[in-house]
């Protein structure tokens, strides 16, 4: 039996062009996909829309046209036919200093486009450390969904990755992501009135934790960054979470 889970794919600032030839002839499935999401370098992105799964966009910018050199708009990607987008990646928080009230105006000009915004929240190592997860990832969730409303929720999902667990191969246990994804969906249910939320897990997801990882009762999926990269890898962990 299928999952419904959904397995995201965020390549980051990876592969040359000659690379994703390669991985398009490796990453390939018989038949559609619609739980299967990858996130390809912006310029590769038209290369993948042809293939049989669905395609995010790892940022964009909440204007809709002018002179904003180097930026993508929200409308642009629309009209490429573009699905979903990553919003908040702490990656962009930290290198880029993305606010949350960035994150916020990128939010809401991509909903109304009908994306579906797989927003990143999590908190860093030193914040752990100081046993501030809790109200950081609430600070996160308030601030980057100020004023949306609840008819857009369904269009979106949270992905928790802590941020000391990005790229590392250390993972918070399983008991810690269980209460954290609980805790998230219940400050969406309080704070928002939504119920049905979907909260994906991400950091160090690979071919070897995914077995464990998947077990865990309520997370509705992984995003997925360096084992993203590897076309036989990344199968691997599609296998475990969407078709168990
Ligand atoms: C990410 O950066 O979104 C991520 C999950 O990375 P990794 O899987 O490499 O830890």
């Amino acid at each position: 039996m299928k999952s419904d889970k959904l397995v995201v794919g965020n390549m980051k600032m990876n592969l040359l062009a000659s690379d994703v030839s390669l991985y398009l002839k490796e990453f390939h499935f018989d038949e559609q996909q619609d739980q299967v999401v990858i996130c390809p370098s912006t310029i590769y992105i038209p290369y993948f829309l042809k293939q049989p799964y669905k395609v995010g966009i790892q940022n964009l910018f909440f204007r809709d046209k002018g002179a904003y050199t180097g930026e993508i708009s929200v409308s642009q990607a629309a009209s490429l036919g573009i699905d979903y987008a990553i919003i908040g990646h702490s990656e962009r928080r930290i290198y880029f200093k993305e606010s949350d009230q960035d994150i916020n105006k990128k939010i809401i000009s991509a909903l109304k486009y009908g994306f579906h915004i797989i927003l990143c929240i999590g908190e860093t190592a030193e914040e752990k450390g100081l046993l501030k997860t809790a109200r950081v990832l609430k600070r996160q969730l308030l601030n980057d969904l100020r004023n949306v409303e609840k008819e857009f929720f369904s269009q979106i999902i949270i992905a928790y990755e802590p941020v000391w667990a990005i790229g590392n191969d250390v993972t918070p246990t399983m008991v810690e992501i269980e209460e954290t994804v609980q805790y998230i969906k219940g400050i969406i249910l309080q704070y928002f009135g939504y119920e049905d939320i979907k909260v994906l897990y991400g950091g160090s997801v690979n071919s070897k934790n995914i077995e464990e990882l998947n077990q865990i009762p309520n997370v509705s999926g992984f995003l997925v960054g360096g084992a993203s990269i590897n076309a036989e890898e990344f199968l691997k962990i599609i296998e475990v979470a969407v078709k168990k």
